[in-house]
């Protein structure tokens, strides 16, 4: 049982509750949503500020979901703390906490999946399998349930927003997808919840990663358009030491993530490597506007 000690905000356990909740409210408000995996930091809590300038009332979602994780994944040992998320979030004048369990979203019986082809052959959906069809399918099933007319996705997790900005249009399904740029530590490190993972010594070899993304913006704003050339400094500056792994380095197309070798149009130049045992990513936009 979780306790509500929270006077101006609800959380919401089960699914028929929340589509009971959306459609009273939806008969003179607009409704705004964040979906997450909790244990939040700044960057969550600024795109609970961006739907709460977009819209009347704020749901954020606080699930981890199974089947977005692989076999040999982190599902177990993700970071979860109710408590302190709850708190932020009232902090921030949240509206509606979404909190199911896992049973509450999955019947034993559950067997629709929603699969985004072709966007899930890049980057991270060449390693992680089935992870974002996993995601695609929570989040149909979130907006479903919440019935928002915007939901907030942050721009950290690039491909994650572009296979939902393709499977709204897609499925025509009712909601406007609202890109937000990543947060940062002050010295560059992008927020994640699984940066905990880190220790002091990992925390600052993943530095290498944001400073590699800047020296890419660099050399962009400098007329450099081979995207080769700027893959080598990158991959230069993360092999500074010892410590990184590197998955993928892609520069692409920011639209349809496939490979490019000249940047030309809007491009996307994302990250993906391990620190010690844990998995990071990161990614900056190259468009002329950097210019
Ligand atoms: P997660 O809890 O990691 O599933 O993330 C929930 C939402 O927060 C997703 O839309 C993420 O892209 C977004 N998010 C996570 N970290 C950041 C960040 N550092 N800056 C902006 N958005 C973020």
């Amino acid at each position: 049982m979780i306790a509500n000690h929270f006077t101006d905000m609800k959380i919401i356990r089960t699914v028929s509750e929340m589509q009971h909740h959306a459609d009273e409210l939806r008969k003179d408000k607009t409704i705004g949503f964040v979906p997450t995996m909790g244990y939040l930091h700044e960057g969550h809590l600024a795109l609970v500020k961006a739907a709460k300038i977009l819209a009347d009332v704020v749901v954020v979602s606080i699930f981890v979901n199974p089947i977005q994780f692989g076999p040999s994944e982190d599902l177990s040992r993700y970071p979860r703390d109710f408590e302190r998320d709850a708190k932020l979030l009232d902090e921030e004048k949240t509206d509606i906490i979404f909190y199911p369990d896992d049973g509450e979203m999955y019947e034993k019986a559950f067997s629709t999946y929603v699969e985004v082809k072709k966007l899930e052959d890049h980057l991270c959906g060449k390693t992680r399998a089935g992870h974002f069809t996993g995601v695609a399918t929570v989040v149909t099933k979130l907006f479903n349930i919440v019935k928002p007319h915007y939901a907030v996705f942050g721009q950290k997790d690039y491909q994650q927003l572009t296979v939902i900005e393709r499977m709204v249009r897609d499925l025509n399904q009712d909601v406007k997808i609202i890109p937000h740029p990543t947060i940062r530590e002050a010295d560059g490190l992008a927020m994640s919840s699984r940066n905990t993972y880190l220790s002091s010594e990992e925390r600052r070899k993943a530095l290498f990663i944001s400073a590699s993304l800047r020296k890419a913006e660099e050399m962009f704003s400098s007329g450099i358009r081979d995207a080769g050339e700027i893959r080598k400094a990158v991959n230069t500056i993360l092999h500074t030491e010892d410590g990184i792994d590197v998955e993928y380095i892609d520069i692409c197309d920011a639209m349809t993530l496939e490979d490019i070798s000249t940047l030309e149009k809007k491009a996307v130049l994302a990250i993906a490597c391990r620190v010690g045992k844990t998995r990071l990513i990161d990614n900056t936009i190259l468009t002329e506007a950097l210019q």
